[in-house]
């Protein structure tokens, strides 16, 4: 907590430094960022993606051991799927409607004849879908290749769970390495008040103010929108099927979240989401490794709804009408787009592209919400990686396996799901 109180002084110091920059001094701006608030953000940056892959591959490998059983895996995948596909779905709808009601694309004048944007070409998703077996698991590893990783340290994790005490020493090796990446993550941590100080002024100095109030109602639908989904949906999942206040989930899940926000990339928050999971709320590491590293790579409710909403925009703007059969085109192919989504900045606009394309509205249209997207993707990012812990919680509990919020500073047992 006391680190979650120091990043949000950071944060705070940040955006007034930023905003004092941008407002008085624009042309001092300029050199601060890249001699001071750049190098401070991209040393943590780089710091936290550093154990991005070792922390995946290790928790992954005992989350399987942990659970064993072919059977339960499936089962305990199958509910992760599910949670992830119904919550990214009610994300959308929520956007649409909050949209469709407050009409954002209605309240400015956008000039929409003379834009000009070049839509990088959206990854198709099935490819990255299909590409989960790696031909090369190294390979994989040096890409940063997360579902490939996932799947490689999975059946890693099922051999040595059927070899059993044979390759008792390499479980042993892995268990303290994991034991190890853990204390790196804390040692990282520390420096994350710096990082996120650096993040947030060099986001605010580089933001145009007048792209922002130009935009006002856009990014309060989006804001409000993402509000909804994670009182709504996550609290309510959390309590009606967790069991769980969801006020206990959203305080101890805090520090995750400020990471996430100051990062905008749920990758580079996975080592603090899993860890916050495990630590304080309790969820067994067999099930929060596999569903936050699954959720942090293709669950994505606050992009789905970025992107809702951004369609909505797009389209009043151009003065287009959407029929019903196109919002729900929208709904499918925003999910899927989520899907695709790389968990880095800025990932779900390139997607946006492939939403607008399958509804016929045209992708220059993303040069309209570009200048204020780094904000919204960092509030984004933030809901991102909520939902994946909220899903371990209700996965856990519904294995019966989610720890006693009693017991302080107690990871929940791990190793017997
Ligand atoms: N930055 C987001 C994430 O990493 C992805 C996006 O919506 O751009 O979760």
């Amino acid at each position: 907590m006391k680190l979650a109180r120091n990043i949000i002084i950071a944060l705070i110091a940040g955006v007034i430094v930023g905003l004092a920059l941008n407002l008085f001094a624009p042309s001092v701006f300029d050199p601060v960022d890249t001699y001071f608030f750049g190098p401070l953000g991209t040393i943590f940056l780089n710091l936290m993606k550093m154990l991005v892959v070792p922390v995946v591959f290790v928790s992954i490998v005992l989350g399987t051991v942990g659970i064993g059983d072919p059977k339960k895996l499936g089962r305990i995948g199958s509910k992760t799927i599910v949670y992830f596909l119904l919550t990214t779905a009610v994300a959308i709808v929520i956007a649409l409607i909050l949209a469709l009601i407050l009409k954002p694309g209605t309240a400015g004048n956008f000039d929409t004849a003379s834009i000009n944007y070049e839509a990088q070409e959206a990854p198709p998703v099935m490819d990255t879908l299909l590409g989960i077996i790696p031909t090369n698991p190294v390979t994989a590893m040096a890409e940063g290749n997360m579902l490939q990783i996932i799947f490689f340290a999975a059946l890693i994790g099922f051999g040595l769970a059927m070899l059993g005490k044979k390759v008792e020493r390499v479980k042993e090796v892995i268990e303290q390495a994991n034991d190890l990446i853990m204390y790196l993550i804390t040692f990282v941590m520390k420096f994350a008040p710096y990082g996120a100080f650096g993040l947030i002024a060099s986001a605010v100095g580089s933001q145009g103010f007048d792209a922002i109030r130009a935009m006002g109602m856009y990014m309060g639908v989006v804001l409000g929108a993402l509000l909804i989904h994670s009182v709504v949906v996550y609290g309510g999942t959390v309590a009606l099927i967790g069991k769980r206040s969801p006020i206990w989930f959203f305080k101890n899940f805090f520090p995750a979240q400020v990471v996430a926000f100051s990062t905008a990339s749920s990758a580079a928050t996975l080592p603090v989401s899993l860890k916050m999971a495990q630590e304080r709320l309790k969820v067994p590491e067999s099930i929060s490794s596999f569903t936050q590293s699954l959720g942090a790579t293709i669950n994505m409710d606050g992009t789905a709804i970025m992107q809702g909403a951004a369609v909505v925009f797009i389209a009043q703007a151009f003065g287009i009408e959407l029929s019903l059969g196109q919002l729900l085109i929208v709904v499918l192919t925003a999910v899927l787009a989520s899907i695709g989504t790389a968990a880095v900045p800025g990932a779900g606009l390139i997607m946006l592209a492939m939403v607008l394309t399958s509804v016929g509205l045209p992708v220059e249209g993303i040069a309209l919400v570009l200048g204020v997207d780094r904000l919204l993707d960092m509030v984004r990012t933030a809901v991102n990686i909520t939902g994946d812990a909220a899903c371990a919680v209700v996965v856990s509990q519904t294995e019966g396996v989610l720890g006693d919020p009693e017991m302080e500073g107690v990871p929940a047992e791990s190793k017997t799901v």
